[in-house]
């Protein structure tokens, strides 16, 4: 029964993040890492993103096993004795540990009972969207949010007929301001991809060509292949079931630790407090995935500092870009310093008098003075923040 000083179960971007931070204090301990996918830890962005623009494969692996790493892959953590410290995996393998890491990441939602249906996370999921699609291929991708923008643009990007489905009036409309929504939508448009807004989906049939996909009032669609970014759930499974505390994700405390002193948590699945915004999060994005991953990794190996990173995020829209810090909510009084309408600004999101969230549209360079901003007590008014940024 292999034992190890530190122990990991997830094989993302958080696990290889934790790697490096354990390494930077401990050098020679030994570490375990058990991973679901097949592959060793790559970085996930490209796969909706650079690899559709011509960016090679080959540059997506983090090179994990070069920290002298033992890495079980195509498996899965089933249960977790804390009292025992030890893990047992789907293999009938069983690890002890004497601090282990939790950074399961989220698995996608799915639509009731439709089969051949791509869920977009993983590097398989690229691969087989890549082989199905082509030149005058048809695609239909079902969601408005980050994997349904950046998988419609990169379909249509290579050539394939792409119609897009979401339940919402527009693009991003948990994220943007509805004018900014409505561009998108015709932004879409005119990029050639067919938008379907506030479709419902009846029914998803495999049919000999892919799938026919039925909205209520929107008409049937035959398609080579169906995409589906309808949203993600934390992986809390082994967690709960060993008693730790949950709540939207797996409850950390300032050094990441969870209810159990042996067991860290970080990344997707880990719901922490940020100083910054005063209150809790869970973000399913790679900045946080890399530098909470790296401080769970040093604080297990003996570090003592507090997570109080404000993660920013960021994405592709065909030739648009972003990047963005804190609260991206509609719901709260926006700002919108146009230099360029819908093609370049900046967004600032107010609630009470404070900025919360700030979006960098096709503006590079500014997260860092975003973060300060929303650290500012002010009272902003809207006349106060035009013109902040990009600060001089
Ligand atoms: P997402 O951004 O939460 O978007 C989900 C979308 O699916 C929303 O438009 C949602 O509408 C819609 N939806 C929900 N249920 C549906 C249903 N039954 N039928 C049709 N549409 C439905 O999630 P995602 O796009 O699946 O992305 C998955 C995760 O990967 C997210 O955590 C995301 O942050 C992450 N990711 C990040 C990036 C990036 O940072 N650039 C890129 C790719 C993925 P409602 O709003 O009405 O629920």
């Amino acid at each position: 029964m292999p034992h190890y000083k530190y122990l990991i179960v997830g094989g993302g971007i958080t696990a290889d993040a934790a790697v490096e931070g354990i390494r930077s204090i401990d050098r020679e301990a030994a570490i375990g890492l058990i991973g679901a996918e097949p592959d060793p830890p790559y970085n996930r962005p490209p796969l909706s993103k650079g690899l559709w623009k011509g960016d090679a494969l080959e540059r997506i692996w983090r090179k994990t096993q070069a920290r002298g790493v033992d890495l079980y892959l195509g498996r899965k953590a089933v249960s977790l004795d804390f009292a025992a410290r030890a893990i047992n995996d789907s293999q009938g393998a069983r690890y002890t540990y004497e601090k282990l890491l939790l950074a399961t990441g989220v698995t996608p939602r799915r639509l009731p009972s439709a089969s051949g249906v791509i869920y977009y996370r993983a590097l398989s999921d690229y691969n087989t969207l890549r082989a199905l699609s082509g030149e005058g291929r048809s695609f239909a991708v079902i969601g408005g949010g980050f994997i349904g923008w950046e998988i419609a643009a990169a379909l249509k990007m290579n050539g394939n007929e792409v119609v897009m489905i979401f339940p919402e009036e527009t693009i991003g409309a948990r994220l943007y301001p509805a004018d900014l929504g409505r561009f998108l939508n015709r932004y879409y448009r005119e990029k050639g991809v067919r938008i379907v807004a506030g479709g419902q989906i009846t029914a998803l049939e495999k049919t000999p060509r892919g799938a026919r996909v039925q909205t209520q009032a929107h008409g049937n669609f035959e398609v080579d292949g169906v995409v589906a970014g309808i949203g993600v759930t934390p992986e809390t499974s082994l967690a709960q079931a060993a008693g730790l505390k949950i709540d939207n994700g797996i409850m950390v405390d300032e050094f990441l630790r969870t209810s159990d002193p042996h067991i860290y948590a970080a990344g997707d699945v880990a719901n922490f407090h940020n100083p910054i915004l005063d209150r809790r999060l869970r973000v399913e994005h790679e900045d946080n995935a890399n530098v909470m991953g790296r401080a769970a990794g040093a604080n297990m190996a003996g570090g003592q500092a507090p997570y109080r990173h404000l993660p920013f995020f960021y994405s592709d829209l065909f030739e648009l870009g972003y990047e963005a810090v804190g609260d991206l909510d509609p719901r709260l009084e926006i700002v919108a310093d146009w230099k360029e309408p819908y093609r370049e600004g900046v967004l600032y999101y107010l609630q009470a008098g404070r900025v919360r969230g700030v979006l960098l549209w096709n503006t590079y360079g500014q997260v860092d003075e975003a973060r300060k901003l929303i650290a500012e007590p002010g009272p902003f008014r809207p006349a106060d923040l035009k013109g902040r940024l990009p600060a001089a």
